[in-house]
């Protein structure tokens, strides 16, 4: 896509400090990282949601996310990694990027859970059934 970064990255337009590569992901450090190593993982393709991939892009994109959680416990032995996606974050470069943030004992950071404080009004069975319901 013309005006997307992440495209511009992978086809070198744009510079950045990747990690790992192969046919169909790339991977490099976040600009504005939340912590040494936070890096993204990015399919070739554009696509802004989960919803753009095929069952075998996604898988493409699970099996860089595995390569690139490897390399960054072994070369910044981090206790830990926080790995999330901003599905149709509108706030955010649209090409659907993984977050993976590597953790160490007592950086300040919470579990993914703290990302939202929005607790639901409905019970978890009316919820569950909306979920259930949609086509
Ligand atoms: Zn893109």
């Amino acid at each position: 896509m013309e005006d997307c970064i992440f495209c511009k990255i992978i086809i070198g337009d744009i510079p950045s400090n990747r990690v790992h590569e192969d046919e169909d992901v790339v991977a490099f450090l976040e600009l504005h990282p939340s912590a040494p190593g936070h890096v993204m993982v990015i399919h070739r393709r554009h696509g802004k949601t989960v919803l753009d991939y095929s069952e075998k892009e996604l898988g493409k994109i699970m099996t860089g996310v595995q390569k690139v959680a490897e390399k960054v416990e072994k070369g910044l032995k981090c206790n830990s990694i926080t790995i999330g996606i901003n599905h149709n974050e509108r706030r955010g470069v649209p090409h659907l990027h993984i977050h993976l943030v590597p953790r160490w004992e007592g950086d300040r950071g919470g579990i993914i859970q703290t990302v939202v404080n929005n607790p639901p009004q409905d019970s978890p069975e009316v919820i569950a059934e909306k979920i259930r319901k949609a086509t």
